[in-house]
Formats: C-alpha cells, sequence, structure tokens
C-alpha cells in the first residue's frame, strides 16, 4: 500500500505562510517563515509505518514550503497515493477540507485520513467534507495499526471508536529523518545555538482551558517520559547527523515537570559528557524547579527555561486552570526567577493576552510586569500570543455557549481577536497585543544590542528556510 504523509496546505486564502504546531497553536508569519517546528506527531507516525508495516510511506511537509491549494492537490494526483494522511488544526481547515473535496473528484480511490486538532474535534463534519476517516487525538498508534489492517478493520482512536489509550512514547521509533529532516527545521525562535528540536517527555498535568495538545490530542492529564538512555542515544545520533549542531530544544510541554526525572536526564547528559558539547534549553514550568534542580540543569548545560506564564496577575492566572498548578503561584514564580537570575539561567516567558478572566488593565499591567522583570534582569525573552479558542478546547466549548465568538473570525493567535469576551471586547485584547508586541520587539532590539546571537538570524544555519522563500510551484519537493 502507498501511503502519503502530509502537513496541510502551507497558506492562508491571502497568501501569507504559516508558523504550523497544531499541537500548540499556528499564526500566519506573512511572505517568509519566523519559525520551524518539525511536524513530530507525523514524523513520529512515518517512522512506524515504516518500521511496523510494509507499506511504501512518503512524508512531504507541504506547510515547509508554503504549498498553496492548487499545487497541493497536483503534487497528491502526481504521487498517486493509495492512502493520504493529514494532520490539520484550525487555522487551514478549511482550506484544507476545499483540497480534500477537489481530490474526491480527482483521486475517487483514494482514502484519506484526517488527524489532528480540528478532525478530532468536528469529526462529522470532516467526513462530510471528504475525509473517509478520522483519528481522534494522540494518532500515530491509532493510525499505524489502522493502515496495517488494511483500513479495513475498527480500532481504538479510529472515529467513531473512542480515543486509544495514550501512546507509549519509549516504544516509538525516532521520527522520520529521512523524507523530512531534522536538521531543516532550524528556525526556532528565542534559541540562541544551532538546536533541533527532541522531544523526551509527553503531557502535562495542568489542563489550561485553551490547551489544544492536553484536551484534544490526549484528553486528560498525563505525564510520561522516555528513558535517558534514549534521549542521549537520540542526541549522539542528532550529532553524527548534524555536524554544525550546537544545542537541543526540548520543546515538550512540560520538560522539567517530573523532578526526579529531570535530576537523571541532567546526570544522564554530564555522565555522557553531553554537559561540554552543547547546549539546551527546555519548554516547561515553574512550579517544580527548585535551587537543587536548577543548579543541576545549569550544570547539564541548560542555558535557558521557557515557562508558560500566560499572565503574571494572579487572579487572571487562577482562571486558566482549575488544576491548582503552575498558574497561579506568583510566590513560587518570584523565587524561581530570582534563583535563575543567581544561577545565569536565562528566562522565556510565553504570555497571552485575552484569556477568560482578564481585562485590558489586567493584560496591560501583566505586560508592564514583564518589562519591569526584563530590565531588572529576570526574564530576558517573552513570545505573546492572543489566547486564541481552538476547536476542542473547553475555552472554545465555553465561547461557544456564552456567546462570545465573532462570526466569521479565523483562528490564528498572532493576529486578530476572534471573541469578545466580557468587559473586554475585541478591540481591546487586540489593543492590549498591539501593545505588547512593541514590547516584545523593543526586549529583542535590546537583546541584539547587548550582543545575544540569535541563531533564527544566522543566515548560514537556516539557510533550508531561507530557500523556501520565493520559491515557485513545484520547486524542491518532487
Ligand atoms: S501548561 Fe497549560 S498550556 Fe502548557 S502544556 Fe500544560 S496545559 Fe498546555
Amino acid at each position: 500500500m502507498n501511503v502519503l504523509i502530509m502537513t496541510p496546505v502551507g497558506r492562508t486564502a491571502d497568501g501569507a505562510q504559516i508558523d504550523y504546531f497544531p499541537q500548540r497553536w499556528s499564526g500566519r508569519s506573512g511572505a517568509y517563515k519566523v519559525t520551524t517546528f518539525y511536524p513530530f506527531s507525523l514524523g513520529y507516525l512515518s517512522a512506524c509505518l515504516k518500521q511496523r508495516t510494509p507499506c511504501a510511506v512518503r512524508l512531504v511537509d507541504a506547510n515547509y514550503y508554503g504549498v498553496d491549494v492548487d499545487e497541493y492537490v497536483e503534487l497528491v494526483v502526481d504521487l498517486r497515493p493509495e492512502v493520504l494522511v493529514v494532520e490539520i488544526d484550525a487555522i487551514i481547515f478549511e482550506r484544507q477540507l476545499e483540497v480534500f473535496r477537489r481530490l474526491r473528484q480527482r483521486l475517487p480511490h483514494l482514502c484519506i485520513i484526517a488527524c489532528g486538532p480540528s478532525p478530532s474535534a468536528e469529526p462529522q463534519r470532516t467526513l462530510q467534507h471528504g475525509a473517509d476517516f478520522v483519528a481522534i487525538g494522540e494518532f500515530e498508534e491509532s493510525i499505524t495499526r489502522f493502515i496495517a489492517g488494511g483500513c479495513r478493520t475498527p480500532v481504538p482512536g479510529i472515529y467513531p471508536l473512542p480515543r486509544a489509550e495514550l501512546v507509549d512514547i519509549e516504544a516509538l521509533p525516532l521520527p522520520e529523518d529521512e523524507d523530512i529532516q531534522r536538521r531543516d527545521y532550524c528556525r526556532l525562535y528565542g534559541s540562541e545555538y544551532r538546536e533541533v528540536e527532541l522531544w523526551a517527555t509527553r503531557g502535562c498535568p495542568v489542563m489550561c482551558n485553551f490547551c489544544v495538545v492536553t484536551n484534544v490530542y490526549y484528553g486528560r492529564a498525563n505525564f510520561r517520559t522516555r528513558s535517558v538512555e534514549s534521549v542521549i542515544a537520540e542526541i549522539r545520533y542528532l550529532q553524527a547527523r548534524i555536524p554544525q549542531l550546537e544545542g537541543i530544544f526540548f520543546n515538550e510541554e512540560a520538560h522539567n515537570f517530573n523532578r526526579r526525572y529531570v535530576h537523571a536526564l541532567c546526570r544522564g547528559l554530564i555522565d555522557a559528557g553531553l554537559h561540554r558539547e552543547l547546549r539546551f534549553n527546555c519548554m516547561g514550568n515553574y512550579d517544580t524547579l527548585d535551587a537543587e534542580t536548577l543548579e543541576l540543569m545549569r550544570a547539564a548545560g541548560y542555558y535557558k527555561v521557557r515557562m508558560g506564564l500566560e499572565s503574571l496577575e494572579a487572579d487572571v492566572m487562577k482562571q486558566i486552570s482549575k488544576s491548582g498548578r503552575l498558574k497561579a503561584d506568583q510566590r513560587k514564580l518570584v523565587e524561581v526567577l530570582r534563583l535563575c537570575r543567581e544561577l545565569g539561567i536565562k528566562v522565556y516567558a510565553t504570555l497571552s493576552v485575552g484569556t477568560i478572566g482578564a481585562s485590558y488593565q489586567q493584560d496591560l499591567r501583566s505586560l508592564e510586569a514583564v518589562r519591569a522583570l526584563h530590565d531588572e534582569g529576570y526574564i530576558q525573552e517573552f513570545s505573546l500570543s492572543i489566547n486564541t479558542p481552538l476547536p476542542g478546547t473547553p475555552f472554545h466549548a465555553r465561547a461557544e455557549r456564552e456567546g462570545w465568538l465573532r462570526a466569521g473570525a479565523g483562528f490564528d493567535g498572532a493576529y486578530g481577536a476572534v471573541l469578545d469576551l466580557p468587559g473586554y471586547p475585541a478591540a481591546d485584547i487586540e489593543r492590549a497585543f498591539a501593545y505588547g508586541t512593541q514590547l516584545r520587539e523593543a526586549i529583542n532590539r535590546d537583546n541584539l544590542a547587548r550582543g545575544v546571537r540569535y541563531s533564527s538570524y544566522d543566515r548560514d544555519w537556516c539557510a533550508p528556510v531561507y530557500a523556501t522563500t520565493g520559491r515557485r510551484p513545484g520547486e524542491g519537493l518532487r
């Protein structure tokens, strides 16, 4: 069986490219890509299918190349797969459904399996618009089993059966590195070394009301780890594959959630001598960090910790997660920021405006607090989004119930609010976002002036990404 795995259409209706991260949120990036995330769920799926089935499998990242609708359809028609698998999120859902409808006409026998957040949230609609099957939630194992059975035998996780058990991440092979190569996903915002992404853990117990990966992919609070040995082996593999490699970005949900695991990983990195060879940065939470953990992370080569804060206002933080973890402990946050500053570990905060329970004044106060923390050396960078109620999340369900959603609004956390919160209309959310964006850009300019070297501006390292700008249809993909 010929299986083609693809990311969705790579451009919005107005021609903008998309920084695609369906597990988190995707945003329009304009004429060129600002950040290139490796499509890791599809990468793992491709590796599983190649290892565990006799299928001829190919993974094409249409998003990376900014492939638009017409080129997408012609590409699939040319490759003539028997099965097409596409992971889709809200920013591009309607355009990808258009592709499916056109493919139905051109390739009547093609079997289309849709997965990812939008099909998981709207399986019936996805089926009505051209998909044959929908995989709900985390899909590497369910789609592999389904295809191994010839797409005939129902398996958990393939709609209408309920979602499958969570994936055993230790049992996954290394993600695809032939059809697409991890080295090419090198433009990573905020990274200071020539880094690629790696996933040592999966899951997060916090269950924020807007979070796609925990609510839609996993469906419940969870936290899974890989063995330290397998992580070290993957790093060694990447070093051999990528001679210019200077660092690793553990781009997970909650890298440091399990204190014991982080300690074991740090000791493993040190024992392997990797603390002298590479620098590490990670996406995590602050509530499990303490002096001992941060000292060990520093010794292991961690130079930056990215923390999902969303807001620095206690009342707002409490609204985002009812789990009692992370978002509402300002005393702990201050302690962790102080420790990081003492140890020389940089802090990158992720913030958003327009969360449930926020007001314009609170969002501005939160942004001003970040400015002060930056000026005092506690936070070195931050990213900012408009908190967007993506389908399948509790935030979206509530926004629908309460009638907050604006008619015809898209789902782009980088441009434009899609809802009017009580007492906080979309226009004010956008004003707060514009204010925060100016602040973020000023901080970045300040960092550059102080000599910070972001690898996303490194033209040699990012040459594969720059090469996609101005690409003509048909180039680079076949
Ligand atoms: S902290 Fe919240 S947004 Fe981040 S991964 Fe966990 S649940 Fe999702």
